[in-house]
């Protein structure tokens, strides 16, 4: 491929970024790099009705964690910036004029009242109105009126929009990178507004004249905007400008496999639907994230890279550098991609043994207030041994909290299983050989315990039990010989004898 691939993400800040924005963005990123090209943040915000009061700077906050660093976008002015569209208003007027005098577009004076008549009247009659061939010579428009009517509006400051003429009786085909060819029959496109009487443009327009003015060589979005495709298509053409080309993401559905996946079943069933948490500006209503749930980023880029593209291999652990390398559009699958909120755990889990032990004993004593005085180094060492069985940070303090505090309850069923008549006395014993080793090693503490049991022919579980109780409070957790070793000798003869006094 040539060397100019320059693509974007275009998020409308209307509200926090779904995962399935994130999604895009990821592709987009990936695709981008893949090429050495230029990965554009372009905020679409022409629609001031819809504007959501902190939603732009959540959408860099967002890409940001994730570790997708955008090129060119919000305080980044690559080359063909400015990539924020309200700062781009003063140039869409122009290019809706070109449609209009080249007979792409027109002008429409329709009142909203008169079109919700039109609008009920066809549905009185069992049919759908669509404002294009059909019917617009009968409607309000430059079309219909005298050139003579329509300056009279336009100089009395009418209100107005400007629409797109879609043809009559024609085939569009259209190509998708994902999908393959489309044909889509003219006669059942609408004419598309293109520029607002409040000096907009609306979607369409500012994206079309965007992505030709940015040089975007391809357009990777979601599946919800391939209806859009055949306006853009056309749009395209009425400007006489190359197209990009096209790749539309499958859909990510619900964990059950159907419908597409809200934010209600987040709620439903526990699980985010956002990467970073987010606090409605009017509602105060806050939606959990990936981040404060204790996700790390580089399990939900490997998993989102995993929703609707595969690599044709088993392999399903990927780092970034890994995902640059193996991603290719063509193996992007057109069928909606279940959105699995387990797999993401796994992913979680399996970076975590990845993860710097010092920075996790950090977010660690971070968390928990019982670690304030507690040397963090002591804390990594301790991260270290239990991290294997956690999925998140917060399962840290209930794998280990025995490290940092004594047992206050001994488990029920394991105390059955392990406290005997003899338990007392040989935990005695225990103690007092412990004391008298003078270095608190593991390999001491195994040499000499381990000794005393085969001497005496005390048979391990009678001693390893108890033992683990005492300092543990139940039957799991490490080898004993590092806990008393990382605890040391004082705090383990202070355990045994409270075990003794409980028997
Ligand atoms: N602003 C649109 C959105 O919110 C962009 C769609 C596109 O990428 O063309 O997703």
């Amino acid at each position: 491929m040539a060397n100019n691939v320059r693509v974007r993400f275009a998020p409308s800040p209307t509200g926090p970024l779904h995962i399935g924005g994130v999604r895009t963005a990821l592709f987009n990123y990936l695709f981008a790099k893949k090429h050495n090209g230029t990965f554009i943040l372009r905020i679409e915000d022409t629609d001031q009705n819809r504007y959501v009061e902190g939603a732009e700077q959540y959408i860099i906050d967002a890409l940001n964690w994730c570790g997708i660093p955008f090129d060119g976008g919000i305080d980044k002015n690559e080359k063909l910036g400015p990539y924020r569209q309200s700062e781009r208003k003063h140039l869409y007027k122009k290019y809706a004029d070109m449609l209009i005098e080249n007979g792409n577009a027109y002008y429409a004076f329709d009142t909203a009242e008169a079109l919700d008549a039109h609008r009920a009247d066809h549905e009185a009659k069992g049919k759908t109105f669509i404002y294009n061939w059909h019917n617009r010579l009968k409607l309000s428009n430059s079309l219909s009126l005298s050139a003579e009517e329509v300056q009279a509006k336009l100089e009395a400051g009418d209100d107005y929009v400007i629409r797109f003429k879609s043809p009559q009786d024609e085939t569009l085909h259209l190509t998708d990178i994902i999908r393959g060819d489309i044909k889509i029959d003219t006669n059942i496109l609408d004419d598309k507004v293109l520029f607002k009487s409040d000096g907009m443009p609306t979607y369409h327009l500012a994206n079309i004249v965007d992505d030709h003015l940015m040089e975007i060589s391809h357009v990777i979005r979601g599946e919800e905007w391939l209806p859009s495709l055949a306006l853009h298509y056309q749009l395209y053409d009425a400007f006489g400008w190359e197209k990009p080309q096209f790749a539309h993401l499958p859909l990510i559905l619900k964990p059950t496999g159907k419908g597409k996946l809200s934010k209600r079943d987040g709620d439903k069933l526990g699980f985010p639907v956002f990467p970073l948490k987010w606090t409605d500006p009017v509602t105060q209503e806050v939606s959990r994230g990936y981040k404060e749930d204790g996700y790390f980023p580089e399990a939900m880029l490997n998993f989102l890279a995993f929703l609707g593209w595969n690599p044709g291999t088993e392999q399903e652990i990927f780092n970034l550098e890994e995902l640059i390398d193996a991603f290719e559009l063509e193996r992007v699958n057109k069928s909606g991609a279940r959105f699995d909120p387990e797999k993401i755990k796994w992913f979680n889990h399996h970076y975590m043994q990845e993860q710097n032990d010092d920075a996790l004993a950090e977010l660690f004593k971070s968390q928990y207030s019982e670690l304030a005085e507690i040397d963090v180094n002591y804390i990594a060492l301790i991260v270290g041994l239990i991290k294997e069985r956690a999925t998140f940070v917060s399962d840290f303090w209930e794998l280990s909290s025995y490290f940092f505090e004594a047992p206050k309850t001994y488990d029920e069923k394991a105390s059955k299983k392990a406290f005997k008549e003899n338990t007392a006395s040989l935990m005695t014993d225990l103690k007092n050989i412990l004391v008298h080793i003078d270095e608190f090693t593991v390999e001491a503490l195994q040499k000499d315990i381990k000794s005393w049991i085969t001497d005496k022919n005390i048979g391990f579980g009678n001693v390893m039990m108890p033992l683990r109780l005492a300092l543990v409070g139940a039957l799991q957790g490490p080898d004993v010989f590092d806990i008393m070793f990382m605890i040391g000798k004082a705090e383990t003869v202070k355990r045994i004898e409270t075990l003794v006094l409980s028997l």
